[in-house]
């Protein structure tokens, strides 16, 4: 048949042996690489393979025996042991001891099978595709169950569901052939099993090619999420929680020649005798306050504006689109937040009341000056402090 001879079973098996032997080293290397169990396991599984086909391949020269055969098809075997191990790898979850078991017991069974039913017509074949067949679809089902929201995973589930069907039914062929010869005749069925072997080769080689994929997606996400994380500790003020100096700075080039130009105010303020507070009370308690202070500033503003830790015990309100009215009333209610605000803990010696000063200003977008916003608002809260501190000024 012109079919067979386009795939020529030996050179597909002999192409086979080379290629998982490659991959095994390729995905060896990887591991070393990058230390993923996963990539250890499937380098396993390819040395595996490959070793399974070589002495497959042998049949053509010394015929079936224990070494083309038994031995052989342990190995091919083998290859979706590992696989699944693979997946279970990348599902983060550890073999269990069963599966280690059933593994052992099926590859015994296997290997005992094999031998006893060497000359036997249809054991053979049937054994190794159900039970090649059950394994592919076992880690088929396990992705699935992993709910592959991921397009890598779901063709890699997919292409295992799809063996693991060729395979169960390459065995009923089998089966079907061998109890009724005249509907599928011995030729019918060295064409479809050529095919098959052709399409399951075909879709594990394609499986293989999707895991480096998913480790490298699965990288990109993790990178993302770890800068992600460093950006925000990068803005975030250790102690308080709040912004820093560094995110006020960036804040204020974003505002910067905003179209349509708006007014900027911010409001700056420092904790009055703040010196005072830490040699009476000790530094512990002073870190206290700061991290309240924080708290009750937060809680006081509008979820868009922004609360900084300008340095030690100085802050500032960032708003956006406000104007002098606006940034006063704020700035006048912040006050009365703090100086009200019951510190006192039950277990705890605190500062009764603790006070601000506080000084405004405001902007307008275009051409803003950052250190001419600053100077601004320092001038009024230098104001502030002179005229008795716990006031706002402008
Ligand atoms: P004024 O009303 O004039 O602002 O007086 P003050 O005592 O608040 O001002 P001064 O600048 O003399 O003191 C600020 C103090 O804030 C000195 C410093 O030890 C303290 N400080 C700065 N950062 C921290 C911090 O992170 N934790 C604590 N506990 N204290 C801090
Ligand atoms: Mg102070
Ligand atoms: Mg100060």
């Amino acid at each position: 048949m012109e079919f067979q001879s386009f795939i020529d079973p030996k050179t597909l098996i002999l192409f086979t042996v080379f290629s998982y032997i490659l991959k095994g080293i390729l995905l060896k290397l990887a591991f070393n690489i990058r230390h993923k169990l996963f990539l250890k396991y499937l380098s396993l599984a390819s040395f595996s393979f490959a070793l399974g086909w070589l002495l497959f391949f042998l049949r053509f020269f010394i015929g079936i025996n224990i070494l083309s055969l038994s031995i052989a098809n342990v190995f091919i075997l083998l290859f979706p042991m590992l696989l699944i191990c693979s997946i279970y790898s990348i599902k983060e979850e550890s073999i269990t001891p069963l599966y280690f078991k059933v593994n052992c017991f099926v590859l015994s069974l296997t290997f005992v099978v094999l031998t006893t039913k060497m000359n036997d017509q249809l054991l053979p074949g049937f054994y190794t595709s159900i039970f090649n067949g059950l394994y592919y679809g076992y880690a088929g089902f396990i992705l699935l169950n992993h709910h592959p929201k991921k397009l890598v995973l779901s063709i890699i589930t997919t292409l295992n569901l799809f063996i693991s069907l060729i395979l169960i039914l390459r065995g009923c062929i089998l089966m079907i052939g061998y109890l009724y010869p005249d509907i599928i005749t011995a030729n019918v069925i060295s064409i479809l099993l050529s095919f098959t072997l052709f399409f399951n080769l075909f879709c594990i080689d394609a499986q293989i090619l999707c895991f480096p994929i998913l480790d490298f997606i699965k990288t990109q996400g993790e990178l993302e999420e770890v800068n992600i994380k460093l950006n925000e500790i990068s803005q975030k003020d250790e102690l308080t929680g709040i912004f820093n100096r560094r995110a006020f700075t960036e804040k204020l080039e974003q505002e910067k020649n905003k179209n349509p130009p708006t007014l900027l105010a911010i409001i700056l303020f420092d904790l009055d005798y703040f010196k005072q507070i830490n040699d009476q009370f000790g530094h512990d308690v002073g870190d206290l306050v700061l991290i309240q202070v924080a708290k009750i500033v937060q809680q006081g503003v509008r979820s868009h504006d922004m609360v900084v830790r300008y340095g030690g015990e100085e802050f500032v309100v960032v708003l956006s689109n406000t104007d002098w009215t606006e940034a006063l009333a704020i700035a006048e209610k912040l006050r009365i937040a703090i100086a009200t605000f019951p510190f006192s803990q039950e277990n705890m010696t605190l500062p009764e009341q603790v006070t601000a000063s506080f000084g405004v200003a405001v902007a307008s977008s275009t051409n803003l000056s950052i250190d001419n916003l600053l100077k601004q608002a320092d001038l009024a809260l230098y104001r502030a402090k002179q005229q008795g501190r716990n006031q706002v000024c402008t």
